[in-house]
């Protein structure tokens, strides 16, 4: 039989959404698994917005929508990034698709040519260097550490660059260690983009998920790189909306238009109704969302004590996000019935079969000591996750 694509043969599946699906599997079948993978709002999606796609059903508002979203939602989209960010775009330069992931693969998809280069620094979010092989560029890694919490320097950046660089994913917050650049940081990078002239895709989904009075800093508000910054955000994390589907960027014009073909030849609009939903989402204030991330906050902190509390396991205190990224090496080699603990998939394996409790390895987001936790699930499932970690690491001490 003739063979199928090498392209997406050399892609991996997503490994928060394969595990996050293998813990709703062994729920399903009344096995007590805690679930610390997906990055997914355990609360409700506030009324407002369910009531506004409620009356967008009731209103027959359930067909085809403009390619790039609708004009109101596009116009509340510019009125955000202004308002939060800083970004000066028309509702023209803005495009709202089927998550943010959906934007981050048009923009991909509309810069890249085939052995373009695309600088991810590592640990990033497990999607980017597979999306990158997708659209037939290269993800070139570059490694940080705690040392730096996990921030890529300017000189980092530079001595990554080539003639076949075209671009940079910039993940602030980020997922999955929840570092934060400040505004002088984000500045120093900008400087590298403007001399050698690259793309950003600045992914700042976790924007409003911020604490420790850290602050959000767009690049794209910076006005000698607006033109090269694909900014991308979406409602999934701000408004506990993941199964809306619905994200967007805003960018120079010829980059929206382009990502536009894209989505015209494939998907099409992003739901109808969603886009209502969205649109009461980004014009209804921040209620909601201010108390979601309140209780993150303690979450957070409840999760990042215990951990840390576990002999030989460190972590970098998260400014943003909702997920903690521990350093788990100091257990490579230790023994448990008879084999040995060689890695941090090993660990994840160890924690899922001895204490039931499902959450993903570093390795899928470029680090083999680490674990990632997702704490965006309730505090008693959390509490119980704690009491089964420090149990198992106790085994292995
Ligand atoms: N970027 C990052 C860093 C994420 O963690 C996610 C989570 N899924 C996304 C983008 C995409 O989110 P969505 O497609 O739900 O908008
Ligand atoms: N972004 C979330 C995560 O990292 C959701 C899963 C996904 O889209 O990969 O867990």
């Amino acid at each position: 039989m003739k063979s199928l694509s090498r392209q997406v043969a050399k892609a991996e599946e997503s490994q928060t959404l394969a595990l996050s699906a293998l813990a709703k599997k062994l729920q399903s079948e009344g096995v007590d698994v805690v679930s610390l993978t997906a990055g997914e709002p355990d609360f409700p999606t506030p009324l407002h917005i369910k009531q506004a796609a409620i009356k967008a059903i009731e209103n027959n508002f359930t067909k085809y929508t403009q390619n790039p979203g609708i004009p109101e939602l596009r116009q509340a989209i510019a009125e955000k990034f202004k308002r939060d960010n800083g970004l000066s775009f028309d509702a023209s330069q803005i495009l709202v698709s089927n998550g943010a992931k959906h934007s981050l693969y048009n923009a991909l998809k509309a810069i890249c040519n085939r052995g373009d280069e695309i600088i991810i620094p590592a640990p990033y979010w497990v999607s980017y260097p597979q999306m990158v092989n997708l659209v037939d560029a290269k993800p070139v890694i570059i490694q940080t550490t705690e040392k730096t919490g996990f921030r890529m320097t300017a000189a980092q950046l530079r001595r990554a660059i080539t003639k076949k660089t075209k671009a940079i994913i910039l993940c602030s917050p980020s997922n999955p260690t929840g570092s934060v650049y400040s505004q002088e940081e984000i500045e120093a990078l900008a400087k590298v983009v403007k001399e050698t002239d690259i793309y950003v895709l600045s992914d700042e989904i976790y924007e409003k998920v911020i604490y420790d009075g850290a602050t959000h800093f767009s690049m794209g508000s910076i006005p000698a790189v607006k033109d090269h910054v694909i900014t991308i955000n979406g409602v999934s994390k701000a408004y506990s909306m993941t199964g809306w589907r619905i994200g967007y960027l805003g960018a120079r014009k010829d980059i929206v238009v382009a990502a536009e073909k894209v989505q015209s030849q494939t998907t099409s609009n992003a739901s109808s109704i969603s886009q209502r939903a969205a649109l009461a989402a980004l014009t209804g204030g921040e209620v909601e969302l201010k108390a979601m991330t309140a209780e993150f906050l303690k979450r957070r902190d409840f999760i990042h004590s215990a951990i840390t509390a576990i002999q030989g396991v460190t972590c970098v205190k998260p400014q943003g996000a909702f997920y903690i990224f521990p350093n788990v090496s100091h257990y490579f080699g230790a023994k448990f019935h008879g084999s040995t603990i060689k890695s941090c998939d090993d660990i994840a394996q160890f924690l899922l079969h001895e204490e039931k409790v499902v959450l993903v390895p570093g390795s899928g987001f470029g680090s083999k000591k680490h674990l990632r936790l997702s704490y965006a699930c309730s505090m008693a499932d959390l509490e119980k996750a704690a009491e089964r970690i420090q149990r198992g690491f106790k085994k292995l001490q």
